[in-house]
């Protein structure tokens, strides 16, 4: 899925006109994983990454992950090396063994405070059916595109369900300014330039009710006009 507009791929026919071309196929999972349903054997991907701190909810700092597909292993080569992708870690020899299948990806000592708040949100994605989740997430989306729809903001996200992640951007000439003023009223989404007001939709934790109060706080920030106070024109950090 585009970081920015949302917009889903199909990742079979990419993957395939990549391997057409001699090429492989590397995904990005970051904002896919946890918002729908992914088959990376069933479109034949070659490897991915992802994080899992967003739609995974494993917390600030939880640990990336990475699938690299069974025909790669054997000639995969990590270039990150670590005492826990080798293949005997305790043998301490002069040179590196890679071990043998995933575990070679594997670098140094894992971080396990990281992994414990990781196992926590694993442990409730055990029970998840991710075709409901899905449901539930084109449901959030749909909703507040419906409820936004009168505000007249263009949407750069597909409003075809098919064609969009977990995620509604919508377009205003001071988006920076717009979000502030949305954050200061507990509305947390995110900003990506130039004019894009991002809105994640988490299936797990939000409900209809937080989707129509976010709706409800756009619509005020713009008819009032409050993110014009000139506190929220500060650029505070790094986003762009
Ligand atoms: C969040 C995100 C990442 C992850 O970056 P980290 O360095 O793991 O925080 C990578 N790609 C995209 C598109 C992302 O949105």
């Amino acid at each position: 899925m585009d970081y920015r507009t949302g917009r889903l791929q199909d990742m079979a026919a990419v993957t395939e006109l990549a391997h057409r071309h001699g090429a492989l196929m590397v995904w990005d999972l970051c904002h896919s994983v946890g918002a729908l349903p992914v088959r990376l054997d069933d479109c034949q991907a070659d490897f991915a990454v992802g994080c899992t701190y967003k739609y995974l909810n494993g917390g600030p700092g939880s640990p990336a992950f990475l699938y690299a597909a069974t025909r790669h292993l054997e000639a995969a080569r990590q270039p990150l090396t670590g005492w826990f992708g080798h293949a005997d870690p305790f043998a301490f020899e002069p040179g590196y063994r890679p071990a043998e299948g995933i575990g070679r990806f594997l670098t140094g000592t894992p971080p396990l405070l990281a992994f414990a708040g990781l196992q926590a949100a694993l442990d409730i994605w055990q029970d998840v059916d991710l075709d409901a989740l899905r449901a539930k997430s084109l449901a959030l989306s749909t909703l507040f595109l419906e409820l936004t729809a009168p505000l007249g903001l263009a949407s750069a996200t597909p409003v075809e369900p098919d064609l969009r992640g977990s995620q509604i951007s919508l377009r205003h000439p001071q988006a920076y300014q717009v979000m502030q003023a949305l954050i200061a009223r507990g509305v947390i989404g995110d900003y990506r330039a130039p004019d894009v007001l991002r809105f994640g939709f988490t299936p797990l934790y939000l409900s209809h009710t937080d989707v129509w109060d976010a709706a409800e706080a756009l619509r005020e920030v713009l008819d009032s006009g409050s993110w014009r106070d000139p506190r929220f024109a500060a650029q505070a950090g790094a986003v762009t």
